[in-house]
């Protein structure tokens, strides 16, 4: 770790290949939220940039498309090679930006699993074929869309670069990736490697800045055919608005959480403590998925938060993220730290603060940084905002329930549909439930973060627009378009 912690981080867009200053040198400064020192000046990419990104990958797309997916995956396979070959270095630097611990960082290498199986999938995009209408041979043709943006949220971005760079690339379409304001150093060393891997230019850009700038000119952009989010809703929305005012480009949104876990007086109370604990605790709360309402059996009640609360005593280790024994590290910056302390007096205001953020110091848990201590309210009314806003922080609210039929209710009474969990031995039970949850993923004796390599993630009502995986993305980056050839009755003679 140590030579590599010493690299001064690029701060540029990339465009075209080349690196470069933003127009009339802007830069925004990014602070680390543990030192609350400054730790680089980032480009800003202008509005000029923006089109300038979308240009370059608008020339490089008849060539890269016109590349067997054979020859698209060379360049890829040889991206996942580097990747993993900056693993250390790329833990760093989010730990230095957006505050996440680098023990326990598993994105460098989820994200060069995606490109490999990405690098090699594209043959399997194809179309159909029929003669079921009389006289004709008709078939279908999947094709590239042709410029994709990619914006992408500070929470695990590594990640999120690749899971939706990959398969865009792979299907044949030219990209435009949009960092975090929060976290774009990582993008900013994908950029370089992406450089080394020697990628035709154009065929990836790579842009920092804020949302309201070059995002949104992205979401605006004519040239722009499909837009790929993770993130917000409100921003989802406001990307919606823009593709709806300026081309109707296709949008794939993979939006917030506000997921509901039950526990049974059945289960394993143990491990549905600890894995609920962890749920909320990991990346310090910032996570999606999180299972911010637990709602647990009345009569394990008791027994269930004080294991769940001894389990967060034992294991969280706060402090400096780029500590290899520090599990828990600050809150990404300022706006969020802010936003979560304004949840924990909410939470305070209408349910009951069983452990953590009491006092300044017991959010802080005495440290400098924006840091906040595991959070645990208990007894808070439905209709309260902390149990149907995303707080999107270690926070988490557990009530108690007494039917099945109650609890159901309880956890889809929510606009957000990404995750939900169920601890029971009952059988029936769990796939009762498994049907009933309005959410894209169902865990049984499992909680978030716990995903499948091949099956589809995304999620149902608020909670994001279309599914991604394995099995889906390469088909959400290609159009299709139907070929009737009429062959008519003439004969050999
Ligand atoms: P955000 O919506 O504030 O920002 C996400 C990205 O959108 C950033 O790159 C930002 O610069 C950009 N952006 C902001 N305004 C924009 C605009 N007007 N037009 C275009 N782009 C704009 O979200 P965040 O704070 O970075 O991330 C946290 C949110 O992301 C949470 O709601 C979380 O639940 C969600 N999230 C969802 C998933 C999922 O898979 N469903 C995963 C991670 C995070």
């Amino acid at each position: 770790m140590a030579p590599e912690a010493a690299v001064i981080p690029e701060t540029r867009l990339f465009i075209n290949g080349e690196f470069r200053e933003a127009s009339y040198g802007a830069t925004f400064p990014l602070k680390s939220p543990t030192t609350l020192e400054i730790t680089a000046q980032v480009s800003e990419a202008s509005t000029q940039d923006t089109n300038d990104a979308v240009a370059a990958a608008k020339a490089a797309f008849p060539a890269w498309s016109a590349l067997s997916p054979h020859d698209r995956g060379e360049y890829m396979t040889e991206l996942a090679r580097l990747i993993l070959e900056h693993e250390a270095e790329l833990a760093h630097l989010e730990a230095v930006s957006m505050g996440r611990p680098v023990s326990g960082y598993w994105d460098a290498k989820a994200a060069a699993r995606k490109l490999q199986y990405f690098a090699s999938c594209a043959w399997n995009g194809q179309g159909q074929t029929s003669l079921h209408t009389p006289g004709f041979v008709n078939m279908t043709l999947r094709q590239p869309f042709g410029v994709v943006a990619v914006i992408i949220p500070w929470n695990v971005p590594v990640y999120f670069f690749i899971n939706k760079m990959a398969p865009a690339i792979a299907a044949g379409n030219t990209v435009v990736v949009k960092s975090s304001e929060k976290a774009p150093l990582t993008s900013a060393k994908l950029a370089q490697l992406i450089q080394r891997a020697n990628f035709p230019p154009g065929v990836i850009n790579v842009l920092s800045g804020h949302g309201h700038i070059s995002g949104s000119t992205l979401a605006h952009h004519m040239d722009v055919r499909l837009l790929t989010f993770t993130g917000s809703g409100r921003t989802g929305r406001l990307i919606q608005q823009a593709a709806a005012s300026s081309n109707l480009k296709n949008v794939i949104f993979e939006l917030g959480g506000k997921s509901p876990t039950v526990v049974f007086p059945d289960a394993e109370l143990e491990s549905a403590a600890k894995e609920t604990a962890y749920s909320i605790q990991w990346n310090s709360g910032q996570v999606c998925m999180a299972n911010s309402r637990v709602y647990v059996h009345a009569s394990v009640a008791g027994r269930f938060l004080a294991l769940f609360k001894a389990h967060l005593r034992d294991s969280v280790r706060m402090g400096d993220p780029t500590d290899p024994n520090v599990n828990h590290g600050p809150q990404a910056d300022e706006v969020q730290f802010r936003n979560v302390k304004r949840y924990i007096d909410m939470g305070k205001r209408d349910g009951e603060l069983v452990l953590g953020g009491g006092e300044e110091d017991e959010v802080l848990g005495g440290h400098k940084g924006y840091f906040v201590m595991p959070t645990v309210f208990t007894n808070t009314p439905e209709d309260a905002q902390i149990m149907k806003e995303e707080v999107f922080g270690p926070v988490v609210n557990i009530n108690t329930f007494e039917t099945e039929a109650e609890v159901i209710q309880k956890m889809n009474a929510s606009e957000f549909g990404l995750y939900a969990a169920i601890y029971t031995q009952d059988l029936s039970r769990a796939m009762r439930f498994a049907t009933s949850m309005e959410a894209g993923t169902v865990g049984v004796n499992c909680t978030s973060p716990t995903g499948a390599f091949d099956l589809p993630f995304g999620g149902y009502k608020a909670s994001g627009v279309g599914r991604e995986g394995i099995h889906h993305s390469l088909d959400n980056y290609l159009e299709t378009k139907t070929v009737l050839v009429k062959v008519g009755q003439t004969s050999i003679v």
